[in-house]
């Protein structure tokens, strides 16, 4: 067997130990004969595994109580969509939200919103083609917005806010998805927290959304399909239909082995640890230059280019034949970006900087 070093942003690396205990319980999980695909999600040993789950998320994340906990399928994108759905249903809500525009994700998030609400993009940083955090100190907030909304980490082009906006007092709904359980967050700080696990979690079709309390509707809503509404699932505990059985148990296995390394301020270190490794590489080369303003660096994705597409092109084809894969830039920026999430170790992105050193050196 040979493992490659894969630096895709999503479906990404997962640890080896977790992808080798799904293996070992694949053909009977601890002696019930049958594997966790063919469970019925109604059986007491499937509750026993997303109980275990969320409880070592809200171990993991310190979700305090008045939050919920909800595994949802529809991925990150079909939370675009529940956001504006369930936050302006709210008794009070006013039907308008703000948003800060610092990628592809957080505009796709804006123009689903504007489908339903009256959305305004109250920040961006397109004119530099999304390569910075914007000042948010002091936004043009509307005074009735019912929530503001921020993409925290930009999975595309390597953007990460180091420090939350001034809401002026709103709810603060942030997708976490390329950086989820890379760092600790402060729940508290947010209304609604969520991310697509695919990223540095787990497997694809689940997101996670830990929502405070009263943020969830209280009954049915006008307009919103029973299975966007929050309520729905929080009532069901996750299961108002089957879930992603699978995705959660992996899920599951992922936090225990975060919390086995010590949790998520130890993984924050770790992540400084190995993202330092390529931008001090970036800082100092002549040939590869990162993409993004220092100071709003991803620890979790690394864009950076040649400036010279052939080349760029060249370096993909030749670092995917020594064992380093996915490493092309997204479609819509080109170049490169290495993706180095939680399962990533500091090995591979050694072994990355020593690659593109050696190419330097040849070019
Ligand atoms: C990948 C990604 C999404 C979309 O996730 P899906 O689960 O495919 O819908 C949304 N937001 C961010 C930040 C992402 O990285």
């Amino acid at each position: 067997m040979s493992r490659v070093y894969n630096f895709s942003a999503g479906p990404a690396v997962l640890p080896e130990d977790v992808l080798r205990e799904c293996a070992d319980e694949m053909l009977d999980y601890r002696g019930c004969g049958m594997s966790v695909m063919e469970m019925s999600h109604r059986s007491k040993m499937y509750q026993q595994i997303i109980d275990e789950a969320e409880a070592d998320l809200r171990n993991l994340m310190a979700i305090p109580d008045n939050y919920k906990v909800l595994f949802l399928q529809g991925g990150a994108s079909q939370q675009f969509t529940a956001v504006p759905m369930n936050l302006c249903a709210l008794p009070g809500a006013n039907g308008k939200a703000d948003y800060i525009l610092t990628g592809m994700w957080a505009k796709k998030a804006y123009q689903e919103a504007a489908r339903f609400i009256d959305a305004q993009a109250v920040a961006s940083s397109a004119d530099k083609t999304f390569s910075y955090i914007p000042d948010c100190s002091d936004l043009p907030i509307r005074e009735d917005a019912d929530y503001v909304y921020i993409c925290e980490n930009n999975t595309i082009y390597g953007t990460v806010y180091h420090e939350l906006p001034n809401t002026k007092g709103k709810i603060l709904v942030s997708d976490v998805s390329s950086m989820f359980l890379s760092q600790p967050h402060d729940v508290e700080k947010y209304g609604v927290i969520y991310g697509g696990v695919q990223k540095n979690v787990g497997p694809a079709g689940l997101v996670i959304s830990v929502i405070r309390e009263d943020l969830i509707p209280e009954g049915a809503v006008d307009g919103c399909p029973t299975m966007l509404n929050w309520r729905t699932q929080a009532d069901a505990g996750s299961m108002y239909n089957t879930p992603n059985c699978w995705a959660i148990y992996v899920c599951g296995k992922v936090f225990k082995w975060l919390l086995n390394k010590g949790g998520l301020a130890e993984m924050a270190k770790l992540n400084q640890a190995k993202a330092k490794v390529l931008y001090d590489f970036l800082d100092e080369s002549d040939l590869f230059k990162g993409t993004v303003r220092a100071e709003d660096r991803s620890l979790m994705n690394v864009p950076f280019v040649t400036g010279d597409p052939e080349l760029d092109a060249q370096f993909v084809k030749e670092s995917q034949a020594a064992g380093l894969e996915n490493l092309k830039g997204h479609r819509s920026v080109g170049g490169m970006r290495a993706s180095i999430y939680n399962a990533m170790p500091i090995e591979g992105v050694e072994t990355l900087v020593a690659f593109m050193k050696d190419f330097e050196a040849k070019h």
